[in-house]
């Protein structure tokens, strides 16, 4: 690494799993000399409401190249895992979706677990400093520099802010005049322990999806298989919702849910049962896709959901912006090492906005479009040639998402910048 001759003060602001995979990255990848990082997260302390989450093949390297693959892997429980899509009354596999070799496809992760990962990693390595408490209401350009304002009237300086506040975020907001959307769907989530159900439950190496018309069930185990995690979805036009507001907070009913499942196959009923009596429900919301993500003369980035928040029918969220944290910390590496022949912002919007907008907006609509696959119209299992067409768009939907190579995608936009310039070691090495 030659000696950098420029230093950068950055802002992150949002700790979820974006915020922090960014911080690691970004502490990863520059001299640590180069680079001060402070994350301003609102809550008081740094935790996930929710229950699993899956973290895609492509995401897996990631984790991988910043040192924390075998503490993920331990926390899923060190098996290999295969989405298997089922009719929704008999059970019956229509499809199973399978990574190439002998690679995990996925590997599914309670959110608080994995998020506790995070900030255990960023204090032993000292990669940032975290400031719990700190809503971030506006953000000002002052000369050289983005000062922020907090709820509790403190103030801060960087020279970068990273947009990392989620769906609802204030900095997106701050540039683009959109509203999140209504994903005409409802989700209802809970953990149940696989102790309660051991002796009869039959799928524990699959994440069994049940298909059904307007409704999926999906399943699967994490906590090192200890509990599993339910997520069932139910489309509706959202008139019967008395508060459409997005919640993460929010309560169903066990019972209306046992009403929406009746006709699914027996094994969902059962699990139903031993769902809390008041399940979290969650309203599904993504934004509008946008086409800038860089403002201020490079000062301000946005990153995860605050760019390209998407419904969750793909299980691609987190994967997406942990993709944005990698190719961010590149980009500064890059920059860092040579300011003088490009600017931050030349670096953000031509590399880190150019290799990352595309590939997460495909992911955005194609979330969009799979959730209607995974709730088969009404008349799909009547027709032989409607389930054999479902079967061919669930088959190998995931692949591009799993295998793309973005460390390619990375190289080829950097190349530009720098002609000549010599690749990166590649994150395309084997998971096992
Ligand atoms: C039902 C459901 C299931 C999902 N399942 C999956 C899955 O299996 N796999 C997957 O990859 N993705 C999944 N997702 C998507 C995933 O949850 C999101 O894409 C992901 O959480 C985005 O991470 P983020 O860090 O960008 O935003 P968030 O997780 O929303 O984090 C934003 C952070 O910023 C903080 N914040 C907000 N405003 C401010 C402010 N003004 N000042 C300071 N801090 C602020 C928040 O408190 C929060 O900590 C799912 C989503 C849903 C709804």
């Amino acid at each position: 690494m030659s000696t950098p001759s420029k230093s950068l003060r950055i802002a992150i602001v949002g700790g979820g799993l974006g915020g922090l995979m960014a911080a690691l990255c970004v502490h990863s990848f520059c001299d640590p000399t180069a680079i001060k990082i402070d994350v301003y997260e609102q809550a008081s302390e740094y935790k996930e409401i929710g229950a699993g989450v899956s973290l895609g093949r492509n995401t897996l390297r990631v984790i991988k190249q910043i040192g924390l693959y075998e503490q993920t892997y331990a926390m899923a429980g060190k098996t290999k895992i295969w989405l298997s899509a089922r009719r929704y009354d008999t059970g019956e596999e229509i499809v199973r979706i399978k990574a190439d070799g002998d690679e995990p496809s996925h590997l599914p992760v309670h959110r608080a677990e994995f998020l506790a990962l995070l900030v255990r990693t960023i204090k032993e390595r000292a990669a940032a400093t975290l400031h719990p408490n700190k809503k971030c209401l506006a953000i000002e350009e002052i000369d050289d520099a983005i000062v922020l304002n907090f709820a509790d009237g403190a103030m801060a300086t960087a020279g970068l802010v990273i947009a990392a506040d989620g769906i609802h975020s204030r900095i997106r907001q701050h540039y683009h005049n959109d509203d999140a959307q209504f994903g005409e769907m409802v989700v209802y989530r809970g953990l149940v322990p696989t102790d309660a159900i051991k002796d009869w439950w039959p799928l524990d190496t699959y994440t069994p999806i049940w298909i059904g018309p307007g409704r999926y069930f999906i399943v699967y185990p994490v906590s090192d298989g200890s509990l599993l995690n339910i997520g069932a979805f139910i489309a509706t036009d959202g008139k019967s919702l008395e508060n459409k507001t997005e919640s993460w907070t929010l309560r169903g009913d066990r019972f209306d849910l046992e009403k929406d499942y009746a006709d699914f196959d027996p094994t969902v009923n059962r699990l139903i049962q031993h769902l809390d009596e008041k399940p979290l429900k969650w309203i599904l919301y993504d934004r509008p896709l946008c086409d800038k993500w860089v403002f201020a003369n490079g000062k301000v980035a946005l990153l995860g959901d605050a760019a390209h928040a998407m419904v969750p029918h793909q299980g691609a969220g987190v994967g997406q912006a942990i993709e944005d944290g990698y190719i961010l910390g590149q980009c500064l590496r890059d920059y860092l090492n040579d300011p003088s022949t490009h600017t931050l912002e030349d670096w953000l919007t031509n590399v880190y906005q150019s290799v990352r907008l595309p590939r997460a907006q495909r992911v955005q609509t194609t979330s969009r479009e799979n959730g209607n696959n995974l709730h088969a119209q009404s008349n799909t299992f009547k027709n032989p040639m409607s389930e054999e067409r479902l079967k061919q768009n669930l088959q190998d939907r995931m692949q591009w998402i799993w295998a793309d190579d973005i460390d390619d995608m990375y190289n080829n936009a950097r190349k530009s910048m720098l002609p000549g310039g010599a690749d990166n070691a590649s994150c395309k090495d084997s998971l096992v």
